[in-house]
């Protein structure tokens, strides 16, 4: 079976990532790729303004939650040296993001093991991360948690036990989550080639074909 079938037969409806009892009817889909135009409008290198925009988006809409971002080409990258340290930048993002306040409880959408974490610090970074493994059906794979709150890191131990649906942190703020209005970059990663607490969550285009294979949809799973 594809991987990316593989990890859609694991869930069979709407399985939440983050707390607050959200149904799948909050949500909404935000596209923040270089087609929006209020993105356009607004200083991207300000992540209060940009909660600002996300609160409103919400507002008008009813909605409680924003989600989307897999495979979505962004200009606001461009702001962090992180990015765009070569010939070509990393502007494609490849997790999914959940965008709801700070300290919302995230929670394991499968049962998992706690793999690695690291606080990746650098302006326009995940912050503190986490990252769970998972064996289903014989298959190992992984799920990575960024942007979350410091404390969420405090009294973690590698191959601690996580029940499908227990909560394993909370959001960080802008002050701590490498600067960005505050929502959870959750990514489903086949082969984490040796990385620890970190794994790439924007890519070159050059490598975007590989880097979908190995990170399909995280939707698949949460069928949002
Ligand atoms: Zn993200």
């Amino acid at each position: 079976m594809e991987f990316s079938n593989f990890i859609q037969s694991l869930t069979s409806e709407f399985t939440p990532v983050v707390g607050g009892n959200y149904s799948k009817e909050d949500y909404e889909y935000i596209d923040l790729s270089q087609n929006n135009r209020d993105l356009l409008k607004l200083e991207v290198a300000s992540s209060a303004a940009f909660s600002v925009l996300i609160d409103e988006y919400l507002r008008n809409r009813s909605a409680k939650a924003a989600f989307g971002g897999y495979n979505e080409l962004r200009t606001l990258y461009n702001r962090s040296e992180l990015f765009n340290q070569s010939h070509s930048n990393r502007n494609i993002h490849i997790g999914l993001d959940v965008w709801v306040p700070a300290f919302t409880d995230i929670i394991a959408p499968l049962a998992g093991k706690l793999h690695s974490f690291q606080d990746n610090s650098n302006f326009g970074d995940y912050g503190p991360t986490i990252i769970l493994e998972h064996e289903y059906e014989d298959e190992i794979f992984y799920t990575l948690y960024g942007h979350l709150s410091r404390a969420s890191l405090e009294n973690l131990e590698t191959g601690m036990i996580f029940k499908k649906g227990e909560k394993i942190a909370e959001l960080g703020n802008l002050d701590e989550n490498g600067d960005y209005a505050p929502h959870l970059h959750f990514q489903v990663i086949k082969d984490l080639q040796g990385k620890r607490g970190d794994y790439p969550g924007v890519v070159r285009k050059e490598d975007l074909e590989d880097y979908l294979q190995n990170c399909p949809d995280p939707n698949l799973l949460l069928k949002i």
